[in-house]
């Protein structure tokens, strides 16, 4: 078992498979473009699979594949397969801006996995596309639509708030949840990009919400992270809400492995462990395993204490730097 220093069991990884993307969101990528990362830093298949093998046996369970946008890595299909053949990890999931996703779900359910997310901002065909740049909006709702029409098991809709969220789309998302199994995530915006998603705007979803028709909370667990659930009577689906409050840091079950091979503890932490090194400079995992869990106990208490602040504005310096979302892995 990997346990932290706030006796947190670690048992799920975020894994970025690539820092590419066919999208240009807003929020996650400067207006100026990005620097991509050098190919022969990003890890190959066989190093993944060697740090996943690594984790699993030291208590990593769930794994979701994450980018950059992960569908356009070649291959990563053969990945996803074999990193389920992996001995104890039993759960694979994927989030994907679903572009691509129609010529890959046949293929995911076969795997299969247990989770989509999808990304979607706004139901406008014009406002999606300026969100993301250029992005097609309905190969992503066909996408929403086939995923459950094939019967993967969860599928989520992350919409992050951003200005442009209005009441028509709020109404229109949430509406999703009536009739469809899908569960739509309401996410804070967190920097670089615009300002952070206000209060207003969450206090926003709920009267729209309540005029949709009644609610109320959900207490069984619908996903690994920090999410609070709500649920329209006799709806299929459910709504959440993925806020920037330190105090759902204490449920925090995640590490993430990054595309360039680095482990980090938190999204907001600058603190990295070099597992993509240590495995092309053939340490062997007994050697590695017990750095990682040093490395571990190191885990920030809350995203506040893993944040190094500008004095001048409230931007994470890491963010505001180099550290975008999409070599993270978001
Ligand atoms: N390309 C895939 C996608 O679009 O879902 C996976 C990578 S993307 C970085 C993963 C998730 O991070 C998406 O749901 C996206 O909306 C979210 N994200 C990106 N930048 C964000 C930000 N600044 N604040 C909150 N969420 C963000």
């Amino acid at each position: 078992m990997l346990i932290d220093s706030f006796n947190r069991e670690i048992d799920y990884l975020r894994l970025s498979v690539t820092d590419r993307c066919n999208l240009r969101c807003t929020y996650c990528m400067p207006s100026g473009g990005i620097k991509l990362i050098d190919r022969k830093e990003i890890m190959s298949f066989e190093e993944i699979l060697k740090a996943a093998s690594i984790l699993s046996e030291m208590g990593i369970r769930k794994i979701r594949i994450t980018g950059g946008e992960p569908l356009v890595r070649n291959g990563i299909i053969d990945l996803m397969k074999q990193l389920k053949r992996i001995e104890n990890i039993n759960d694979i999931s994927i989030t994907t801006n679903g572009i691509l996703l129609n010529g890959y779900l046949d293929d995911l359910y076969k795997i299969p996995v247990q989770g989509i997310n999808i990304s979607l901002d706004t139901l406008d065909r014009q406002k999606y596309k300026e969100i993301t740049r250029g992005g097609e909006i309905n190969q992503v709702l066909d996408a929403i639509s086939n995923s459950i029409n094939i019967g993967i098991k969860s599928v989520k809709i992350n919409v992050v708030i951003t200005s442009l969220l209005d009441e028509e789309d709020i109404t229109g998302l949430a509406a999703m949840t009536l009739n469809k199994p899908v569960h739509v995530r309401f996410i804070e915006m967190m920097q670089p990009a615009g300002s952070n998603g206000s209060s207003e705007t969450v206090e926003c979803i709920f009267s729209v919400m309540k005029k949709i028709g009644k609610y109320h909370a959900v207490n069984d667990k619908i996903g690994n992270g920090p999410a609070l659930y709500y649920k329209f009577k006799k709806a299929r689906g459910s709504i959440g809400f993925i806020i920037n409050d330190k105090n759902l840091c204490s449920y925090c079950n995640r590490i993430r492995l990054t595309s360039y091979g680095t482990i980090r503890l938190c999204l907001f932490s600058e603190k990295e462990y070099d597992i993509k090194k240590k495995i092309r400079d053939n340490y062997c995992a007994d050697d590695i395993k017990p750095e990682i869990a040093e490395f571990v106990k190191a885990k920030p208490e809350n995203r506040e204490d893993s944040c190094r602040y500008d004095n001048k504005d409230k931007v994470p310096i890491n963010f505001k730097l180099k550290d975008f979302m999409n070599r993270i892995g978001g």
